[in-house]
């Protein structure tokens, strides 16, 4: 009985994480942080190098925080083919 409850709560915190997960993963579309005039990740505030910026202009996160992403956006796939 208890197995069960244990159950229904394991399930809701896990649709409950996935929607936090999609509101993250998902790109504002805004491009890089221009606040103070230097394009920075929006998730953790570091400069984006131009390099990065070269390549994907409208990048709006640094590397680490992109792969992060990627990495959630891969968990969201595996949980919708549950
Ligand atoms: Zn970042």
């Amino acid at each position: 009985m208890s197995d069960n409850v244990d159950e229904s709560q394991a399930a809701e915190a896990k649709s409950r994480q996935t929607a936090i997960d999609t509101v993250r993963c998902r790109p504002s579309g805004l491009g890089p942080d221009m606040s103070d005039g230097t394009p920075r990740c929006r998730e953790c505030g570091d400069d984006i190098p131009a390099a990065r910026l070269a390549k994907v202009p409208d990048a709006e996160r640094c590397v680490t925080c992109q792969e992060e992403a990627e990495r959630c956006a891969a968990r969201q796939e595996t949980a919708e083919q549950d």
